[in-house]
């Protein structure tokens, strides 16, 4: 293992630092993977590994070049991505990369910057930014971080050395999640939904989504029918931080995670209806309340439910009101088929 705390992408690590070593470190970077997989920490470790005065074991994290990089206040190393409260990576932010890559460094002999959310680029943004690329960019190191997502930036891409970040397996995202404490049934959602991502997975457990999943697929499992008004609200409840000037940008992935659960559980039930074994599914955990779900509801039932779920989904993605999209849905999942 390269990092202690970046686990399962040691092949790139080793290509860049042998790059160093050689003096052929690029000047452009794009890590693109999963959101949350460790791309961006796995950028400042590979600073401080360069940078790091230790005579081995590096980056050591404690002498002054990494502790500064770690401390965030390291004149050579800027971090910058979409502003809080948009929804995409402005011209701002591309001005004061470009200001900040401009600048001579003065501690690490080269000014780095890791810019996240590449894949949120505007136009206007990545054809500013492209035209900095074009020219030799000197004492300065770009480190792209981007998502999954199908960029809308190939020819800032094109530009990069590019390395793809995998999801994780099992084994190495228990082990970046030990310090949770997390008990089987959350492991095992973790397993399901986590998508190899140690920084997604914590989101699911800090921002209790594992409860309010347990809590929603309870009310799903129920043999009697509930109140899709009241469930509606506490859904809601749910995805509101308790921030008063929150905005639905904020609220929206709060409720496609929670969502998306739903959709894959009852993707399953219909899995199984059809004749799965556990270990074809997601939700292999849930397997129990699955059966007696699926069996106390005909095949096309079950598949109506996936649909109503995705397209409300989708209503949500395109804004519409979220508390009438959830009434709706519940409805749509409760009032037609349920027979126990
Ligand atoms: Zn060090």
């Amino acid at each position: 293992m390269v990092f202690k705390d970046v686990h399962g992408h040691d092949h790139i690590f080793e290509r860049l630092l042998r790059a160093k070593t050689r003096g052929m470190f690029p000047h452009a970077i794009l890590f693109a993977g999963p959101k949350g997989v460790g791309k961006s920490l796995a950028a400042r470790r590979l600073i401080q590994t360069m940078s790091c005065k230790a005579a081995e074991d590096k980056p050591c994290l404690a002498c002054y070049p990494c502790r500064s990089i770690e401390n965030g206040i390291c004149p050579d190393l800027r971090i910058l991505g979409k502003l809080e409260g948009k929804s995409q990576l402005t011209i701002d932010v591309i001005d004061e990369a470009i200001r900040f890559l401009s600048l001579k460094p003065s501690e690490l002999g080269c000014k780095y910057l890791i810019l996240e959310d590449a894949e949120l680029m505007n136009v206007e943004s990545a054809n500013k930014l492209l035209k900095t690329l074009e020219e030799p960019l000197g004492h300065a190191a770009l480190f792209l971080i981007r998502g999954s997502r199908k960029p809308s930036i190939a020819t800032i891409e094109s530009r990069c050395q590019k390395f793809v970040f995998a999801p994780l397996d099992d084994e190495s995202l228990m082990l970046l999640l030990a310090d949770l404490d997390l008990d089987d049934r959350q492991k095992a959602f973790i397993r399901a939904h986590g998508g190899g991502s140690p920084g997604y997975a914590r989101k699911l457990i800090e921002e209790d989504v594992f409860h309010y999943a347990e809590k929603f697929l309870e009310a799903i499992f129920a043999s009697r029918e509930k109140n899709p008004y009241v469930l509606a609200d506490a859904i809601m409840e749910f995805v509101s931080t308790g921030k008063s000037d929150e905005t639905m940008i904020a609220k929206r992935p709060r409720l496609v995670r929670l969502l998306s659960i739903l959709a894959s559980v009852l993707m399953d039930a219909v899995k199984l209806a059809e004749g799965a074994i556990p270990s074809e599914l997601t939700n292999a955990y849930l397997e129990k309340e699955m059966l007696v779900y699926a069996a106390n509801s005909d095949r096309g039932k079950l598949l109506r439910n996936v649909e109503a779920t995705l397209s409300a989904i989708k209503d949500i993605e395109r804004n519409l009101h979220p508390t009438i999209v959830l009434e709706n849905l519940f409805q749509t999942i409760w009032t037609r088929g349920w027979t126990a």
